[in-house]
Protein backbone atom coordinates (compact mmCIF):
# COMPACT_ATOMS: atom_id res chain seq x y z
CA UNK A 1 0.00 0.00 0.00
CA UNK A 2 0.79 3.34 -0.87
CA UNK A 3 0.81 5.73 2.36
CA UNK A 4 2.25 9.74 1.34
CA UNK A 5 4.92 10.69 3.55
CA UNK A 6 4.23 14.13 4.78
CA UNK A 7 5.76 16.58 2.63
CA UNK A 8 7.70 18.61 6.14
CA UNK A 9 8.84 15.58 7.33
CA UNK A 10 10.73 14.57 3.78
CA UNK A 11 12.19 18.61 3.81
CA UNK A 12 13.30 18.54 7.13
CA UNK A 13 15.39 15.14 6.58
CA UNK A 14 16.92 16.95 3.57
CA UNK A 15 17.69 19.79 5.93
CA UNK A 16 19.63 17.73 8.49
CA UNK A 17 21.79 16.02 5.41
CA UNK A 18 22.49 19.37 3.08
CA UNK A 19 22.41 22.87 5.47
CA UNK A 20 25.46 23.48 6.52
CA UNK A 21 25.29 25.89 9.99
CA UNK A 22 27.56 28.82 10.67
CA UNK A 23 29.65 27.36 13.34
CA UNK A 24 30.48 24.44 10.56
CA UNK A 25 31.37 26.66 8.30
CA UNK A 26 34.00 28.45 10.42
CA UNK A 27 35.84 25.14 11.38
CA UNK A 28 35.50 24.07 7.37
CA UNK A 29 37.39 27.49 7.10
CA UNK A 30 39.81 27.12 9.95
CA UNK A 31 40.81 23.87 8.59
CA UNK A 32 41.08 25.75 5.29
CA UNK A 33 43.56 28.17 5.80
CA UNK A 34 45.85 25.40 7.13
CA UNK A 35 45.56 23.16 4.23
CA UNK A 36 46.72 26.25 1.96
CA UNK A 37 49.63 26.86 4.51
CA UNK A 38 50.63 23.38 4.41
CA UNK A 39 50.21 23.13 0.70
CA UNK A 40 52.99 26.26 0.37
CA UNK A 41 55.41 24.05 3.01
CA UNK A 42 56.04 21.41 0.58
CA UNK A 43 54.88 18.86 -2.13
CA UNK A 44 52.69 15.91 -1.67
CA UNK A 45 50.00 17.76 0.39
CA UNK A 46 45.88 17.64 -0.45
CA UNK A 47 45.97 21.24 -1.56
CA UNK A 48 48.90 21.19 -4.31
CA UNK A 49 49.22 24.98 -4.05
CA UNK A 50 51.07 25.25 -7.29
CA UNK A 51 53.52 28.50 -8.62
CA UNK A 52 51.94 29.71 -11.79
CA UNK A 53 55.34 31.25 -12.72
CA UNK A 54 53.35 34.69 -12.81
CA UNK A 55 54.86 36.66 -10.85
CA UNK A 56 53.99 40.31 -11.87
CA UNK A 57 50.25 41.26 -11.94
CA UNK A 58 49.29 43.81 -15.27
CA UNK A 59 49.26 47.70 -15.35
CA UNK A 60 46.38 47.69 -17.83
CA UNK A 61 49.11 49.67 -19.92
CA UNK A 62 50.21 46.76 -21.96
CA UNK A 63 49.41 46.35 -25.85
CA UNK A 64 49.23 43.95 -28.40
CA UNK A 65 47.23 41.27 -29.82
CA UNK A 66 47.59 37.71 -28.85
CA UNK A 67 46.47 34.13 -29.73
CA UNK A 68 44.60 32.52 -26.57
CA UNK A 69 43.70 28.68 -26.16
CA UNK A 70 41.14 27.74 -23.65
CA UNK A 71 40.73 23.77 -22.79
CA UNK A 72 38.97 23.09 -19.39
CA UNK A 73 35.69 22.02 -19.41
CA UNK A 74 32.60 22.00 -21.52
CA UNK A 75 33.67 24.73 -24.09
CA UNK A 76 36.99 24.94 -25.73
CA UNK A 77 37.73 28.21 -27.16
CA UNK A 78 40.26 29.84 -29.33
CA UNK A 79 40.57 33.32 -29.02
CA UNK A 80 42.31 36.73 -30.53
CA UNK A 81 42.91 38.79 -27.66
CA UNK A 82 43.57 42.78 -28.38
CA UNK A 83 44.91 44.57 -25.34
CA UNK A 84 44.39 48.18 -26.25
CA UNK A 85 46.51 49.60 -23.18
CA UNK A 86 44.06 52.16 -21.07
CA UNK A 87 42.29 48.96 -19.29
CA UNK A 88 40.52 47.93 -22.45
CA UNK A 89 40.28 44.85 -24.30
CA UNK A 90 39.05 43.15 -27.93
CA UNK A 91 38.36 39.58 -27.83
CA UNK A 92 37.28 37.89 -31.01
CA UNK A 93 36.64 34.03 -30.08
CA UNK A 94 35.21 30.62 -31.86
CA UNK A 95 33.76 27.82 -29.23
CA UNK A 96 34.58 24.19 -30.06
CA UNK A 97 32.54 20.74 -28.55
CA UNK A 98 35.06 18.49 -27.82
CA UNK A 99 34.35 15.34 -28.75
CA UNK A 100 33.76 12.29 -26.20
CA UNK A 101 36.40 10.38 -28.36
CA UNK A 102 38.88 13.47 -27.76
CA UNK A 103 38.39 13.30 -23.81
CA UNK A 104 39.20 9.92 -23.21
CA UNK A 105 41.52 8.80 -25.86
CA UNK A 106 44.82 8.96 -26.73
CA UNK A 107 46.42 12.02 -26.48
CA UNK A 108 47.62 12.96 -29.96
CA UNK A 109 43.82 12.84 -30.75
CA UNK A 110 42.83 15.37 -28.34
CA UNK A 111 45.77 17.62 -29.41
CA UNK A 112 45.53 17.48 -33.03
CA UNK A 113 41.80 18.36 -32.76
CA UNK A 114 43.14 21.21 -30.54
CA UNK A 115 45.25 22.27 -32.85
CA UNK A 116 42.65 22.04 -36.33
CA UNK A 117 40.53 24.04 -33.86
CA UNK A 118 43.65 26.49 -33.71
CA UNK A 119 43.79 25.88 -37.63
CA UNK A 120 40.79 27.48 -38.58
CA UNK A 121 39.95 29.94 -36.32
CA UNK A 122 43.19 31.49 -38.02
CA UNK A 123 41.61 31.07 -41.85
CA UNK A 124 38.31 32.32 -41.01
CA UNK A 125 39.68 35.29 -39.29
CA UNK A 126 42.40 35.93 -41.74
CA UNK A 127 44.64 35.68 -38.80
CA UNK A 128 48.40 36.31 -40.67
CA UNK A 129 51.02 33.87 -39.91
CA UNK A 130 54.72 35.10 -41.35
CA UNK A 131 55.71 35.49 -37.57
CA UNK A 132 54.88 32.65 -35.18
CA UNK A 133 52.08 33.94 -33.68
CA UNK A 134 52.48 34.01 -29.63
CA UNK A 135 49.70 32.13 -27.92
CA UNK A 136 48.81 31.70 -24.41
CA UNK A 137 47.29 28.20 -23.22
CA UNK A 138 44.80 28.15 -20.77
CA UNK A 139 44.72 24.22 -19.52
CA UNK A 140 43.09 24.16 -16.38
CA UNK A 141 43.64 20.78 -14.97
CA UNK A 142 46.40 20.34 -12.46
CA UNK A 143 49.98 20.66 -13.63
CA UNK A 144 53.30 20.34 -12.31
CA UNK A 145 54.55 23.93 -13.72
CA UNK A 146 58.42 24.12 -14.00
CA UNK A 147 58.67 27.29 -16.12
CA UNK A 148 55.89 30.20 -17.52
CA UNK A 149 55.84 27.90 -20.56
CA UNK A 150 55.90 24.26 -19.62
CA UNK A 151 53.91 22.13 -16.94
CA UNK A 152 53.25 18.34 -16.78
CA UNK A 153 49.57 16.98 -16.31
CA UNK A 154 49.48 15.37 -12.69
CA UNK A 155 45.94 14.29 -13.21
CA UNK A 156 42.92 14.78 -15.41
CA UNK A 157 39.81 16.11 -13.70
CA UNK A 158 36.36 16.75 -15.00
CA UNK A 159 35.54 14.29 -16.92
CA UNK A 160 38.58 14.10 -19.14
CA UNK A 161 40.48 10.95 -18.88
CA UNK A 162 43.22 10.28 -22.10
CA UNK A 163 45.66 8.02 -20.21
CA UNK A 164 48.80 8.84 -21.97
CA UNK A 165 48.83 12.57 -21.30
CA UNK A 166 49.67 11.62 -17.72
CA UNK A 167 53.34 13.37 -16.78
CA UNK A 168 53.84 14.69 -20.05
CA UNK A 169 54.26 18.55 -20.92
CA UNK A 170 51.39 19.63 -22.41
CA UNK A 171 52.72 22.77 -24.04
CA UNK A 172 54.91 20.17 -25.92
CA UNK A 173 52.70 18.46 -27.01
CA UNK A 174 50.63 21.13 -28.45
CA UNK A 175 53.50 22.72 -30.28
CA UNK A 176 54.20 19.60 -31.81
CA UNK A 177 50.24 19.22 -32.57
CA UNK A 178 50.55 22.71 -34.45
CA UNK A 179 54.10 21.58 -35.88
CA UNK A 180 52.46 18.30 -37.12
CA UNK A 181 49.62 20.31 -39.12
CA UNK A 182 52.09 23.34 -40.10
CA UNK A 183 49.82 25.86 -38.03
CA UNK A 184 52.16 28.50 -37.48
CA UNK A 185 51.97 29.70 -34.03
CA UNK A 186 53.84 29.25 -30.85
CA UNK A 187 52.48 28.46 -27.22
CA UNK A 188 54.38 31.16 -24.91
CA UNK A 189 52.68 30.84 -21.53
CA UNK A 190 50.74 28.36 -19.88
CA UNK A 191 48.24 29.13 -18.09
CA UNK A 192 45.58 27.81 -15.33
CA UNK A 193 41.53 29.54 -15.85
CA UNK A 194 42.19 30.69 -12.53
CA UNK A 195 44.98 32.88 -12.67
CA UNK A 196 43.61 33.98 -16.08
CA UNK A 197 40.69 35.42 -14.63
CA UNK A 198 42.39 37.19 -11.72
CA UNK A 199 45.14 38.41 -14.66
CA UNK A 200 42.08 40.03 -17.05
CA UNK A 201 40.41 41.25 -14.36
CA UNK A 202 43.56 42.89 -12.49
CA UNK A 203 43.89 44.37 -16.10
CA UNK A 204 40.67 46.18 -15.05
CA UNK A 205 41.12 46.24 -11.55
CA UNK A 206 44.85 46.80 -10.22
CA UNK A 207 42.91 45.85 -6.27
CA UNK A 208 41.97 41.92 -7.58
CA UNK A 209 43.94 39.20 -5.46
CA UNK A 210 41.81 36.84 -6.29
CA UNK A 211 40.37 34.40 -9.18
CA UNK A 212 38.09 31.73 -8.85
CA UNK A 213 36.13 29.46 -11.09
CA UNK A 214 32.69 28.30 -10.23
CA UNK A 215 32.09 26.30 -13.98
CA UNK A 216 32.10 23.07 -14.65
CA UNK A 217 35.02 22.06 -11.74
CA UNK A 218 35.98 24.78 -8.84
CA UNK A 219 39.04 26.26 -8.58
CA UNK A 220 40.85 29.08 -7.01
CA UNK A 221 44.63 31.47 -7.51
CA UNK A 222 45.70 34.36 -5.64
CA UNK A 223 48.92 36.38 -4.83
CA UNK A 224 51.07 35.34 -2.26
CA UNK A 225 54.25 36.65 -0.98
CA UNK A 226 57.33 34.72 -2.17
CA UNK A 227 58.89 34.47 1.41
CA UNK A 228 55.57 32.20 2.44
CA UNK A 229 56.27 29.70 0.16
CA UNK A 230 58.86 27.50 1.52
CA UNK A 231 58.51 25.03 -1.24
CA UNK A 232 59.46 27.56 -3.89
CA UNK A 233 62.85 26.86 -4.83
CA UNK A 234 62.99 28.89 -8.14
CA UNK A 235 65.15 31.28 -7.03
CA UNK A 236 64.78 35.48 -6.24
CA UNK A 237 61.67 37.22 -7.89
CA UNK A 238 61.86 40.72 -8.39
CA UNK A 239 58.44 41.42 -7.53
CA UNK A 240 58.29 39.21 -4.23
CA UNK A 241 54.67 38.18 -5.82
CA UNK A 242 53.32 34.73 -6.94
CA UNK A 243 50.69 34.03 -8.02
CA UNK A 244 49.54 30.51 -6.37
CA UNK A 245 46.80 27.89 -8.28
CA UNK A 246 45.19 26.41 -5.45
CA UNK A 247 43.97 23.36 -7.15
CA UNK A 248 41.46 24.01 -3.99
CA UNK A 249 38.96 21.16 -5.57
CA UNK A 250 41.09 18.45 -4.28
CA UNK A 251 39.97 20.40 -0.43
CA UNK A 252 39.40 17.82 2.12
CA UNK A 253 39.77 14.61 0.09
CA UNK A 254 40.43 13.39 3.64
CA UNK A 255 37.03 13.93 4.42
CA UNK A 256 37.27 15.32 7.60
CA UNK A 257 35.67 18.28 7.67
CA UNK A 258 33.13 18.43 4.58
CA UNK A 259 29.90 16.76 5.32
CA UNK A 260 30.36 14.55 2.56
CA UNK A 261 26.23 12.77 2.95
CA UNK A 262 25.36 9.49 1.44
CA UNK A 263 24.07 11.27 -1.71
CA UNK A 264 27.41 12.84 -2.15
CA UNK A 265 29.23 9.13 -1.70
CA UNK A 266 26.97 7.06 -4.76
CA UNK A 267 27.61 10.17 -6.83
CA UNK A 268 31.08 9.96 -5.89
CA UNK A 269 31.73 6.24 -6.55
CA UNK A 270 30.28 6.22 -9.50
CA UNK A 271 32.34 8.86 -10.97
CA UNK A 272 35.34 8.97 -13.30
CA UNK A 273 37.73 9.74 -10.23
CA UNK A 274 36.22 7.79 -6.88
CA UNK A 275 38.29 9.54 -3.98
CA UNK A 276 39.54 12.94 -5.60
CA UNK A 277 37.49 16.32 -5.87
CA UNK A 278 35.84 16.41 -2.98
CA UNK A 279 35.18 20.10 -2.20
CA UNK A 280 34.85 20.23 -6.13
CA UNK A 281 31.57 17.75 -6.22
CA UNK A 282 30.19 19.28 -3.78
CA UNK A 283 30.27 22.58 -5.93
CA UNK A 284 30.63 22.88 -9.14
CA UNK A 285 28.04 22.47 -12.27
CA UNK A 286 29.66 19.12 -13.50
CA UNK A 287 28.00 17.65 -10.15
CA UNK A 288 25.35 19.78 -8.49
CA UNK A 289 22.32 17.90 -10.96
CA UNK A 290 24.00 14.67 -10.56
CA UNK A 291 23.27 14.95 -6.81
CA UNK A 292 19.86 16.56 -6.90
CA UNK A 293 19.40 13.22 -9.20
CA UNK A 294 20.71 10.61 -6.49
CA UNK A 295 18.23 12.19 -3.53
CA UNK A 296 15.21 11.96 -6.32
CA UNK A 297 16.61 8.21 -7.13
CA UNK A 298 16.16 7.37 -3.82
CA UNK A 299 12.98 9.04 -2.19
CA UNK A 300 11.12 7.54 -6.08
CA UNK A 301 13.22 3.73 -4.51
CA UNK A 302 11.53 5.14 -1.31
CA UNK A 303 8.34 5.52 -2.61
CA UNK A 304 8.09 9.38 -1.31
CA UNK A 305 8.25 10.98 -4.93
CA UNK A 306 6.09 10.35 -7.74
CA UNK A 307 3.92 7.72 -6.20
CA UNK A 308 7.11 5.86 -6.66
CA UNK A 309 7.45 5.69 -10.31
CA UNK A 310 11.03 6.40 -12.50
CA UNK A 311 11.38 7.11 -15.52
CA UNK A 312 14.69 5.38 -17.79
CA UNK A 313 15.56 9.31 -17.89
CA UNK A 314 16.14 9.83 -14.16
CA UNK A 315 17.54 6.67 -13.67
CA UNK A 316 20.48 7.52 -16.36
CA UNK A 317 23.44 9.52 -14.61
CA UNK A 318 24.24 12.84 -15.23
CA UNK A 319 20.50 13.28 -16.94
CA UNK A 320 19.57 16.05 -14.74
CA UNK A 321 21.65 19.09 -15.31
CA UNK A 322 22.62 21.82 -12.95
CA UNK A 323 20.58 24.25 -15.98
CA UNK A 324 17.69 22.30 -14.56
CA UNK A 325 17.66 23.66 -11.31
CA UNK A 326 18.90 26.46 -12.41
CA UNK A 327 15.65 27.03 -14.27
CA UNK A 328 13.49 25.21 -11.43
CA UNK A 329 14.93 27.89 -9.10
CA UNK A 330 13.60 30.63 -11.24
CA UNK A 331 9.96 28.96 -11.11
CA UNK A 332 8.04 31.52 -9.34
CA UNK A 333 4.85 30.55 -10.44
CA UNK A 334 2.67 29.18 -7.93
CA UNK A 335 1.72 26.15 -9.17
CA UNK A 336 5.14 25.42 -10.11
CA UNK A 337 4.45 24.95 -13.59
CA UNK A 338 8.28 25.42 -15.09
CA UNK A 339 9.15 22.60 -12.81
CA UNK A 340 6.54 20.31 -13.93
CA UNK A 341 7.94 21.06 -17.29
CA UNK A 342 11.21 20.21 -16.26
CA UNK A 343 10.14 16.68 -14.89
CA UNK A 344 7.76 15.87 -17.14
CA UNK A 345 9.43 17.09 -20.98
CA UNK A 346 13.28 16.63 -19.67
CA UNK A 347 13.17 13.57 -17.94
CA UNK A 348 9.94 11.66 -18.73
CA UNK A 349 8.28 12.01 -15.00
CA UNK A 350 4.77 11.24 -15.86
CA UNK A 351 2.90 13.01 -13.24
CA UNK A 352 4.75 15.12 -10.60
CA UNK A 353 2.03 16.31 -8.52
CA UNK A 354 2.49 19.68 -6.99
CA UNK A 355 3.57 18.27 -3.79
CA UNK A 356 6.22 16.84 -5.43
CA UNK A 357 7.45 19.42 -7.62
CA UNK A 358 8.04 21.48 -4.27
CA UNK A 359 9.53 19.12 -2.88
CA UNK A 360 12.14 18.49 -5.81
CA UNK A 361 12.58 22.41 -5.99
CA UNK A 362 13.53 22.37 -2.13
CA UNK A 363 16.14 19.82 -3.29
CA UNK A 364 17.80 21.95 -5.61
CA UNK A 365 17.72 24.83 -3.64
CA UNK A 366 19.29 22.86 -0.89
CA UNK A 367 22.08 21.19 -3.11
CA UNK A 368 22.64 24.97 -4.44
CA UNK A 369 22.49 26.85 -1.27
CA UNK A 370 25.49 24.44 0.36
CA UNK A 371 27.41 24.74 -2.93
CA UNK A 372 27.15 28.80 -2.73
CA UNK A 373 28.26 27.99 0.86
CA UNK A 374 30.95 26.14 0.64
CA UNK A 375 32.37 28.47 -2.38
CA UNK A 376 32.33 31.43 0.25
CA UNK A 377 34.27 29.05 2.46
CA UNK A 378 36.86 29.28 0.06
CA UNK A 379 37.09 32.80 -0.64
CA UNK A 380 37.33 33.81 3.38
CA UNK A 381 39.94 30.94 3.38
CA UNK A 382 42.06 32.62 0.76
CA UNK A 383 41.35 36.39 1.59
CA UNK A 384 42.03 35.22 5.28
CA UNK A 385 45.37 33.35 4.13
CA UNK A 386 46.35 36.77 2.33
CA UNK A 387 45.72 38.60 5.40
CA UNK A 388 43.74 40.93 3.64
CA UNK A 389 40.41 40.68 5.73
CA UNK A 390 41.45 44.32 6.92
CA UNK A 391 42.44 46.06 3.71
CA UNK A 392 39.94 44.21 1.11
CA UNK A 393 40.34 42.98 -1.78
CA UNK A 394 38.58 42.45 -5.08
CA UNK A 395 37.79 38.86 -6.11
CA UNK A 396 37.18 37.80 -9.61
CA UNK A 397 34.66 34.82 -10.14
CA UNK A 398 33.80 33.36 -13.62
CA UNK A 399 31.88 30.28 -14.35
CA UNK A 400 28.08 29.39 -15.45
CA UNK A 401 27.40 28.50 -12.05
CA UNK A 402 27.95 31.88 -10.84
CA UNK A 403 27.17 33.62 -13.48
CA UNK A 404 23.94 32.13 -14.07
CA UNK A 405 22.63 30.18 -11.21
CA UNK A 406 20.12 32.30 -9.44
CA UNK A 407 20.81 33.60 -5.88
CA UNK A 408 23.95 32.07 -6.03
CA UNK A 409 25.90 35.12 -5.17
CA UNK A 410 23.78 36.44 -2.66
CA UNK A 411 24.36 33.08 -1.25
CA UNK A 412 27.54 33.56 -0.87
CA UNK A 413 27.73 36.73 0.74
CA UNK A 414 25.59 35.56 3.20
CA UNK A 415 27.61 32.80 4.32
CA UNK A 416 30.94 35.43 3.86
CA UNK A 417 28.99 37.37 6.20
CA UNK A 418 28.80 34.49 8.78
CA UNK A 419 32.61 33.99 8.25
CA UNK A 420 33.97 37.37 8.49
CA UNK A 421 31.35 39.26 10.55
CA UNK A 422 31.37 43.33 9.25
CA UNK A 423 34.66 42.64 7.23
CA UNK A 424 32.50 40.60 4.60
CA UNK A 425 32.37 43.96 3.17
CA UNK A 426 35.83 44.38 2.07
CA UNK A 427 35.28 41.69 -0.25
CA UNK A 428 34.47 43.03 -3.80
CA UNK A 429 33.23 39.81 -5.48
CA UNK A 430 32.25 40.52 -9.16
CA UNK A 431 31.98 38.80 -12.11
CA UNK A 432 35.21 38.39 -14.49
CA UNK A 433 33.35 37.14 -17.29
CA UNK A 434 35.63 35.65 -19.95
CA UNK A 435 38.78 35.65 -17.94
CA UNK A 436 40.21 32.68 -18.63
CA UNK A 437 40.66 33.63 -22.23
CA UNK A 438 41.75 37.50 -21.69
CA UNK A 439 44.07 36.64 -18.91
CA UNK A 440 45.61 33.86 -21.11
CA UNK A 441 46.28 37.13 -23.76
CA UNK A 442 47.61 39.38 -20.85
CA UNK A 443 49.77 36.51 -19.61
CA UNK A 444 51.27 35.87 -23.08
CA UNK A 445 51.77 39.69 -22.94
CA UNK A 446 54.16 39.89 -19.83
CA UNK A 447 55.87 36.44 -20.68
P1 LIG B 1 33.59 25.70 -18.11
O1 LIG B 1 33.37 24.34 -18.63
O2 LIG B 1 34.68 26.43 -18.83
O3 LIG B 1 33.73 25.74 -16.64
P2 LIG B 1 31.11 27.12 -17.76
O4 LIG B 1 31.59 28.13 -16.83
O5 LIG B 1 30.11 27.54 -18.77
O6 LIG B 1 32.27 26.44 -18.56
O7 LIG B 1 30.49 25.95 -16.89
C1 LIG B 1 29.76 24.91 -17.45
C2 LIG B 1 28.99 24.24 -16.33
O8 LIG B 1 27.99 25.14 -15.87
C3 LIG B 1 28.28 22.97 -16.74
O9 LIG B 1 28.72 21.94 -15.89
C4 LIG B 1 26.82 23.21 -16.51
O10 LIG B 1 26.27 22.20 -15.73
C5 LIG B 1 26.76 24.48 -15.72
N1 LIG B 1 25.70 25.36 -16.23
C6 LIG B 1 25.39 25.66 -17.52
N2 LIG B 1 24.34 26.49 -17.59
C7 LIG B 1 23.96 26.72 -16.32
C8 LIG B 1 22.92 27.48 -15.72
N3 LIG B 1 22.04 28.17 -16.44
N4 LIG B 1 22.86 27.48 -14.37
C9 LIG B 1 23.74 26.79 -13.64
N5 LIG B 1 24.71 26.05 -14.14
C10 LIG B 1 24.83 26.00 -15.46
Amino acid sequence: TYREVDESEVVSALEDIFVIRPQTLRNICKHFVDELTLGLKEDGHTLKMIPSYVTRRPTGKETGSYLALDLGGTNFRVCEVYLEGDSKVRLTQKKFTIPDYAKCGQSDVLFDFLADSVLTFITENNIPTESDIPLGFTFSFPVDQTAIDKGYLMVWTKGFDCKDTINKDVVALLNEALARKNVKVHVTALVNDTVGTLMSHAYYDPGTFVGVILGTGTNAAYVEKVSAIPKWKGGPVESGEMIINCEWGAFDNERVVLPFNKYDQKMDEESTNPGQQTFEKMISGMYLGEIVRQVIVELIQRRILFGGISSPEIETPYKFETAYMSRIERDHTSDLLDTKMVLQELLNIPYPAPRDRRIVRRICELVATRAARLSAVGVAAVVTKMERVNDGCTVAIDGSVYEHYPHFGNRMKDALHELLGMFEENVNIVLGKDGSSVGAGVIAALA
